[in-house]
C-alpha cells in the first residue's frame, strides 16, 4: 500500500523529509512523475511527499531587483504573468512551448528544473538569466547559482531533506537583446531537439559588454556556453566571424545520439542558433 502525505504549510513538509531521509518522493505538478510511474514501473514510490499545496510555494512576486518565483507555481501562471511578459520575455516564451497549455496548467518552474532532463524547455532561459536557487531545509534556507545545480545526467545539488523553494531572476542588464528558440519535431508537445537561450548586453558602439547561453538537449545536463561567452566579451558585433563562432561552439558542447535526433545536427543546428542569436542582437536598436 502507499503512502500520500500533503502537508498544509512548507515547515511541515522539511519536517517529514528531515525525519526520513531519502524516503519520500516530492511531488508538485505530477507531469513528469505520473509519466515516469507508469512507464517505469520499479522506480515507482510507495511513499509520496505532495508539495502542491503548500502557500509557501505559491506566486510571484517583485523584489528590488527582479522577481522571486516560487518554485510550485505553475508554467501557465508564469508566462501569462505581466511582469514576466515585459522584463523577462524569454522565461515566458519558454514556459509557453513547455508542453501544451493542460500541461502548463500543472506543470511547475520547479519541477521542470529538479526533474533534471537535459531537454528541460526552462533550463536554458534561466540560465541566461543568470537565475539563482533559494533551497529550503529544515535548519534555514540556502542560495545556490542555477548554473551549479546541474551536476550531471539527472542528478542535481539538491540533498537530503532540501526542497527548491524559490527561482530568483534580476533584471536584464539596459542595453541587452535576449533570444529564445526551441527546435522540435513539432511545434507543441515536442522534446527539444536543441534549445538556446541568449542574452547578449552591447554598448552604443556595439561591443559586447556580456554574453551568457543557456542550451539544453546538447550534453548530459542544461548547459551555459562558457567559450562563445568569452570569446564574445569585448569584441564589436560587426568583427564577430561564423567559422570563429562554429569553432568555440565545439568547444562547450558535446552533443549526444538519441531517438530524436543525431549528435552532428545538434551541433550543427546549435552553430546556427548561436549565429542568429548574434544577428538579432546586431540588428536590435540600442534603447535608451
Ligand atoms: C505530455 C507531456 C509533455 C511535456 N512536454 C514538455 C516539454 O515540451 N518541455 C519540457 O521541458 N517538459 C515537458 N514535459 C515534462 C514536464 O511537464 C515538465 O518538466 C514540468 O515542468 C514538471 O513539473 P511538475 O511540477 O509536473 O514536476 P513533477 O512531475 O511533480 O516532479 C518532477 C521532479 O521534480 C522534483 N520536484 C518537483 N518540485 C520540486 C521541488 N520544489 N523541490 C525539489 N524537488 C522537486 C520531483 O521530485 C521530481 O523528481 C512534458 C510532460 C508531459 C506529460
Amino acid at each position: 500500500m502507499s503512502e500520500w502525505i500533503r502537508p498544509r504549510h512548507l515547515p511541515e513538509a522539511l519536517e517529514i523529509l528531515a525525519a526520513a531521509p531519502g524516503s519520500y518522493r516530492v511531488i508538485a505538478g505530477g507531469t513528469d512523475l505520473m509519466v515516469e510511474s507508469h512507464l517505469a514501473p520499479e522506480r515507482r514510490s510507495d511513499a509520496w511527499l505532495d508539495i502542491s499545496g503548500l502557500p509557501e510555494l505559491q506566486g510571484l512576486e517583485m523584489t528590488e531587483d527582479g522577481i522571486r518565483i516560487a518554485a510550485g507555481t505553475s508554467l501557465d501562471e508564469i508566462r501569462r504573468h505581466a511582469e514576466v511578459v515585459a522584463h523577462w520575455p524569454m522565461l515566458a516564451a519558454s514556459a509557453a512551448v513547455t508542453g501544451a497549455p493542460p500541461i502548463q496548467n500543472r506543470a511547475t518552474l520547479g519541477g521542470n528544473i529538479c526533474n533534471a532532463s537535459p531537454a528541460a524547455d526552462n533550463a536554458p532561459v534561466l540560465l541566461a538569466y543568470g537565475a539563482r536557487l533559494e533551497i529550503a531545509h529544515q535548519h534555514g534556507p540556502r542560495w545556490l547559482p542555477y548554473v551549479d545545480f546541474h551536476q550531471g545526467y539527472r542528478k542535481t545539488a539538491l540533498q537530503a531533506g532540501e526542497l527548491l523553494s524559490a527561482i530568483w531572476i534580476s533584471y536584464p542588464p539596459k542595453h541587452s537583446c535576449g533570444y529564445f528558440r526551441k527546435v522540435g519535431t513539432r511545434a507543441a508537445q515536442a522534446i527539444a531537439k536543441v534549445s538556446i537561450a541568449a542574452l547578449i548586453e552591447k554598448d552604443s558602439d556595439g561591443i559586447i559588454q556580456s554574453a551568457r547561453f543557456g542550451m539544453a538537449s546538447v550534453a548530459a545536463t542544461p548547459c551555459t556556453l562558457p567559450s562563445v561567452s568569452q570569446y564574445l566579451l569585448g569584441r564589436a558585433l560587426r568583427d564577430i566571424s561564423e567559422a570563429d563562432v562554429r569553432h568555440v561552439v565545439r568547444q562547450d558542447i558535446a552533443p549526444i545520439q538519441d531517438i530524436r535526433s543525431t549528435a552532428e545536427y545538434r551541433l550543427e543546428i546549435a552553430s546556427r542558433l548561436v549565429l542568429e542569436a548574434i544577428s538579432m542582437c546586431r540588428k536590435s536598436k540600442q534603447e535608451d
